[in-house]
């Protein structure tokens, strides 16, 4: 169990994110429910998952997905928890995966689109994927080149077996070090690629993942329709490093 004051302190940090997110959603003239906040656990162990859960946060977001193994061995969570796949993922980590039922986010290369729809199959669980670009254009950073997109939506869209995968959008992070306008930038566009990317492929692409604890209210000005947010939940919470 986590300490009272810990929950408690938890609980308000889950309440402050929504006010702040629902403040960027209205301020951008968009309905409340178009944005989710997906809690970003990768800081925290199982148990101080399961508080943010008991918080309220029942979307959550983890990197690793040995990491969301071990958490759902340690604990159990409540079944209307919804997972997302965040960071890179190796093929060989899907298997064990998939019976999460995850969104994965973080689709880097058609080798790995192609698993996941080879995996999706075996096992007869219907993925919803999002493509990440590396919008940035930073060497360092992962994800597909925005031109590398459209042949892989392209090839899915014709593909007659997809094993129910379906992409549903992009995935973006602000290079390191932005300043808030570059970001900003970054995420408009990210977006218009996307509405680029509908209209070439008829795909349909309704989501946006991008936006973290430091420029969620840049990327919903932008249209993002799911938001990564880690730090900001945890705050008082963490070691200072
Ligand atoms: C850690 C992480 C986040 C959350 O970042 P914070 O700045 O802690 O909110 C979001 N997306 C990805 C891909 C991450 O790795």
């Amino acid at each position: 169990m986590i300490e009272p004051n810990s929950q408690a302190r938890l609980a308000e940090n889950w309440q402050a994110v929504q006010r702040d997110v629902h403040a960027a959603t209205t301020a951008a003239h968009r309905p409340l429910d178009s944005v989710t906040i997906i809690g970003v656990t990768k800081y925290v162990d199982a148990e101080m998952t399961l508080a943010l859960v008991n918080a309220g946060c029942h979307v959550l977001g983890e990197n690793r997905p040995q990491v969301l193994w071990k958490k759902n061995e340690e604990v159990v969570f409540p079944d209307d928890v919804r997972w997302h796949l965040i960071g890179h993922l190796q093929r060989n980590k899907l298997r064990r995966s998939l019976p999460f039922h995850p969104m994965i986010h973080s689709v880097d290369s058609p080798r790995l689109l192609t698993a996941i729809v080879e995996e999706a199959t075996a096992q007869q669980i219907p993925t919803k994927v999002l493509l990440e670009v590396n919008i940035s254009g930073e060497e360092a950073k992962t994800g597909l080149l925005p031109q590398d997109l459209r042949p892989m939506i392209e090839s899915h869209l014709k593909s007659t077996d997809t094993g129910g995968v379906e992409i549903v959008g992009l995935m973006a992070m602000a290079g390191w070090g932005t300043d808030a306008d570059a970001a900003r930038q970054q995420f408009a566009a990210t977006r218009e690629l996307r509405d680029e990317l509908a209209q070439q492929t008829g795909a349909t692409l309704p989501e946006l993942s991008m936006g973290m604890s430091g420029d969620f209210a840049a990327a919903i000005a932008e249209g993002a329709t799911m938001v990564r947010i880690g730090s900001r939940l945890f705050e008082g919470l963490l070691p200072k490093h």
